[in-house]
């Protein structure tokens, strides 16, 4: 049962790093999750030559905001767009890029000496100071790639490892597209400044922006991506043209979660993703992470009743190589479980999911072993293990302590 659960994890994980190797590093329109009427407007818009300086794509970063606006790009600059008879049947698309001239082989890598970003930064380390984009630029593109552009900018700090901070669009950034623009087109038909989030833009730096974009350049296309337009200030929002993203269609998203999990039960998070690619992949990687833990606690508390030393400390040398963050979610996992275990105990209430570990001999026997003799007791215990980690606690002894305190309180 468990040997069949793990292999079936290994295969959605291969799964999915394979797709991100397939689709990490292109950015066709084809690669877009959904949104086929707006993309097929906005090649027909292109192709016109009515090509706007200034467009804001508004919308949620999970229907794709950040990822159409580099497809966009890649389109524009593109030398030899690939453009179908009626629509194409298996994309839905009526024009894409080609993927194969020298302006989009160095698209796909992000290497392109006439595509420039512009995002909410801050400083990441105590010594850094004056920090723009420029100096977060190799993380951002990294990031971008590793999450095929469907990216939120609070996800981006905490792998920046400042979740805590706010970050904004400065200064310094303001004068960096000045500078940029200054400088001669390299090698493309249109220069492209991808400015995303906006709506992070500092009042400081808003006059300097405002003044570029009042006098544009001839070859300069800014593409500013925004979640919410009420936070951009009016008189930037009044000198754009809005492309609007909605809710990623049913149909798409069923296609896209199908891909990456031929197995898994995709209706239940597809309900409750409601047409956004990056609420959906959380959703999934909780649902793994929450397999991952049901094991590791019937592994443990199956040891702590027999007390076998070397298979515990095997278990405990198995957490202490798990991040800090990790560690604390698995206590919280532990303790919500031991209270599902009790409510049934005593109250006889089922909170279904929360007892279910993956293995039914353990489902019925175990929550019978905490009661109102020992709750409290396994509650103090997890409790202080957590405020222990968070404090840099050594792991490895706060996991044997910890061990040690609920074997005894099971066995009460
Ligand atoms: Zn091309």
């Amino acid at each position: 049962m468990c040997k069949e659960k793990i292999k079936q994890k290994t295969q959605i994980f291969e799964k999915k790093t394979y797709l991100c190797k397939l689709f990490g590093r292109t950015m066709y329109f084809k690669d877009i999750v959904g949104q086929r009427v707006l993309i097929n407007s906005l090649t027909r818009i292109i192709d016109s030559g009515r090509i706007s300086h200034a467009q804001l794509f508004l919308g949620k970063n999970g229907y794709g905001s950040l990822a159409l606006a580099l497809a966009y790009a890649q389109y524009l600059n593109c030398e030899n767009r690939v453009h179908y008879p009626d629509v194409d049947e298996q994309t839905q698309l009526r024009a894409d890029s080609c993927g194969k001239c020298p302006s989009c082989i160095k698209y796909q890598q992000l290497v392109h000496s006439d595509l420039h970003f512009v995002f909410p930064n801050t400083a990441v380390k105590s010594t850094d100071k004056d920090v723009s984009s420029k100096d977060l630029m190799q993380e951002f593109r990294t990031y971008m790639l590793e999450n095929n552009y469907y990216i939120r900018l609070e996800d981006f700090f905490e792998y920046l490892g400042v979740e805590k901070k706010q970050g904004a669009i400065n200064v310094r950034d303001a004068a960096e597209i000045n500078r940029i623009l200054g400088l001669k087109t390299y090698e493309a038909k249109y220069k492209v400044m991808i400015i995303w989030m906006i709506e992070k833009l500092n009042t400081a730096a808003a006059p300097k922006l405002l003044k570029i974009l009042e006098e544009p350049t001839d070859n300069t296309v800014f593409l500013l991506v925004s979640e919410n337009q009420d936070k951009i200030l009016p008189t930037i929002r009044s000198r754009m043209q809005n492309v609007q993203l909605r809710k990623i269609d049913e149909q798409s998203m069923r296609q896209y979660l199908h891909n990456i999990l031929p197995d898994g039960n995709v209706e239940n998070i597809l309900q409750a993703a409601e047409g956004d690619i990056i609420e959906a992949r959380n959703i999934i990687s909780k649902t793994e992470q929450d397999h991952l833990f049901a094991e590791l606690f019937v592994t443990w508390t199956r040891q702590l009743f027999k007390l076998q030393m070397l298979s515990l400390s095997a278990w405990v040398d198995k957490m202490h190589t798990m991040g800090r963050e990790q560690q604390k979610q698995f206590l919280l996992y532990a303790l919500d479980s031991f209270r599902a275990c009790f409510l049934k105990t005593v109250a006889g209430i089922n909170l279904g999911y929360q007892l279910d570990f993956g293995d039914e001999k353990f489902n019925n026997a175990f929550p019978r072993m905490i009661s109102e003799r020992n709750i409290e007791g396994i509650e103090n215990v997890i409790n202080k293990t957590i405020y222990a980690i968070e404090r840099n606690a050594f792991s490895k002894i706060a996991f044997m302590d910890l061990s040690f305190s609920i074997s005894k309180l099971l066995k009460q």
